[in-house]
């Protein structure tokens, strides 16, 4: 690892000193009361444990929370990934005491309010999609991918034959394929066509009696909306089989198209993506399952309903698939998800869709021809470039992403979709204004300009970070997390 010298925060041993103290307090006087750290936290097993004074410590740990970037700190086009802009009014709402202090095993009676918003969010979520039912338990996108899949399952099962293959499309997410065979099927991907889309033709060949269903990201992962969708139903249902759409990236469409309409069966979406909770750093997500009512005999287990004006848990669901996760779905991330969708309103919603499709949109007539386009089917959410016109000059997709590090800019995703060769994702979000978004396509225009002119430095980069360029898989699999005096 490299240091860099011109903004360096050395380690809190580095800075250490013989006799350095923060804060002792005088004995109180009272027996068994000691207002300092007792002997049994000191670390002693560690050589040099540090001694430093208030002062430093608080500096220290502030210049260090700032160093990993954010979206508080500013643009982060990493795509796929949503990184929006949550409301903090949110954050306000989810930690109200009387939701984070109502405990999972109360009985219904003390929790009628929690319940009641699961239903109420239930409920919307309804109204949004025009699907039968959703459940809320599912703890992040790819466990929602699971559940569904385990219900499709399920359908086919009573049904008499449980199936062998899930189709995928090779512009799916990669969380699907592993969804598939979690669920106990074998995926088969499919190719798409030159606009990235499904290739009927082909999807009508592969759809045998053997097809559970098709997993199908929309908008997939090249920022295409299929246009064909309501034929790729038809495809399938002829045939039994099933229309499985994950709708992770649903905030590129929510509120402007009903997804029973397109003839979907399941589908699910990430709150933390779609519907506000900041999200990034493994914090919890929700990934709800929106179902048809084909479906609602199979629901995990429990499921709040409401009867009369109480709501209760029904573990009652003859041919459930069973428990699925501990008590009701992430719920801290369910009140910020309704929170918003109270805040915003149907036409709030559908601005949201319009706005990141727009600021995806500007970005992809800015940078056109300066980056190559592969595919140049109308973009959604996000614009997936790719780096062939710079690897001219010797330089990478992965180049570019620490070079844009020195403009303050989060890189976007790079080298997925695996079907594009050197691809950059970038995804701006709805949240972001129009001056970040300026500021980003600026970057990207000087980049281009730099690796004209003098690609090695490019290929340099990052210059103005506090760490320069890592070994990427050593840091992510050998973090040095230990300090150890030289
Ligand atoms: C993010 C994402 C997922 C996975 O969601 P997690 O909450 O990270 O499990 C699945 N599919 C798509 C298209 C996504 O963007």
């Amino acid at each position: 690892m490299k240091l860099n010298y011109k903004r360096p925060e050395p380690l809190i041993f580095e800075i250490s000193g013989e006799g350095k103290r923060g804060i002792n307090l005088p004995e109180v006087g009272f027996e068994n009361v000691n207002l300092n750290i007792s002997k049994e936290y000191l670390r002693e097993e560690i050589e040099g444990f540090p001694s430093l004074s208030q002062t430093e410590v608080v500096r220290h740990f502030t210049k260090l929370s700032s160093l990993n970037h954010s979206i508080d700190h500013g643009f982060y086009p990493l795509g796929s990934c949503t990184m929006k802009h949550n409301p903090k009014l949110n954050e306000r709402v989810s930690s109200l005491k009387n939701f984070t202090n109502a405990h999972p095993n109360l009985p219904e009676k003390y929790v009628q309010g929690s319940l009641k918003l699961i239903h109420l969010l239930e409920k919307s979520l309804k109204e949004i999609t025009e699907m039968d039912r959703v459940i809320l338990l599912p703890s992040a996108g790819a466990n929602g991918e699971l559940i569904g899949m385990m219900m499709i399952r399920k359908a086919h099962e009573m049904k008499g034959n449980p199936r062998k293959i899930v189709l995928i499309p090779d512009s799916a997410h990669g969380t699907n394929p592993a969804s598939c065979v979690f669920s106990g099927y074998q995926a088969k991907e499919i190719k798409s066509n030159e606009k990235g889309m499904v290739d009927l033709s082909l999807l009508e060949k592969e759809t045998t009696e053997d097809v559970a269903a098709l997993m199908l990201t929309n908008p997939n992962t090249l920022g295409v909306f299929e246009e064909n969708i309501k034929e790729i139903a038809e495809i399938l249902h002829k045939k039994g089989a099933y229309l499985y759409l994950d709708g992770a990236n649903y905030n590129a469409f929510v509120g402007l198209y009903s997804v029973k309409k397109m003839g979907v069966d399941i589908m699910h979406l990430n709150l933390h993506k779609t519907f506000s909770t900041p999200h990034g750093g493994g914090g919890p997500g929700s990934g709800p399952v929106a179902i048809t009512k084909e479906f609602a005999p199979y629901m995990p287990i429990p499921i709040v309903e409401k009867e009369g004006e109480r709501y209760y848990l029904n573990y009652d669901i003859p041919n459930t698939i069973g428990e699925v996760r501990s008590f009701y779905g992430q719920f801290g991330v369910l009140v910020r998800a309704y929170s918003y969708i109270l805040q915003l309103g149907f036409e709030g919603l559908c601005e949201v869709a319009k706005v990141s499709v727009l600021l995806a949109n500007y970005i992809r007539k800015s940078l056109e021809g300066i980056y190559r386009l592969k595919y140049l089917s109308p973009t959604m959410h996000e614009v997936v470039f790719d780096d062939s016109l710079q690897e001219k000059k010797g330089v990478k997709n992965m180049d570019i992403a620490k070079r844009l590090l020195d403009f303050g800019v989060h890189p976007p995703t790079v080298s997925f979709p695996l079907i594009v060769h050197g691809a950059l994702m970038i995804e701006p979000t709805e949240t972001e204004p129009k001056e970040e978004v300026d500021k980003f396509i600026f970057a990207m225009k000087k980049i281009a300009e730099e690796i004209d002119g003098d690609p090695e430095f490019v290929k340099g980069a990052p210059y103005t970070t506090p760490v320069l360029r890592l070994d990427e898989v050593k840091a992510a699999r050998f973090p040095k997390l230990r300090w150890k005096k030289e």
